[in-house]
């Protein structure tokens, strides 16, 4: 039985397509530790995780753009009524 880990890996560097064999000494099941399928499976369940959280933070983060463009045009409305509000109080004021 060899002593040499089964698992494929991508040769580092070169085109994605071309892998070789791992020289990592078995750990488990002709598997090496990084490469058994607990080990990878564990690793996936990480990435899922990892990846779950990102989606939650850029949803939280467009809720919060969101939000902070709803702000933005309130508070312009607000700007234009105030400018509007001294416009009209200065030309009032010039009347008289
Ligand atoms: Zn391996």
């Amino acid at each position: 039985m060899s002593k040499q880990c089964k698992a494929e890996v991508q040769e580092k560097g070169m085109s994605f397509l071309r892998t070789r064999r791992c020289k990592r000494k078995v750990y488990k099941d002709g598997y090496c530790a990084l490469h058994h399928p607990d080990t990878v499976a564990k690793r996936e369940e990480r990435k899922e995780d990892r990846h779950t959280k990102a989606r939650q933070t850029s949803r939280d983060m467009f809720e919060l753009i969101k939000k902070l463009q709803n702000r933005i045009q309130d508070l312009e409305e607000e700007n234009k009524t105030i400018r509007e509000e001294n416009f009209q109080l200065k030309n009032s004021r010039t009347q008289f």
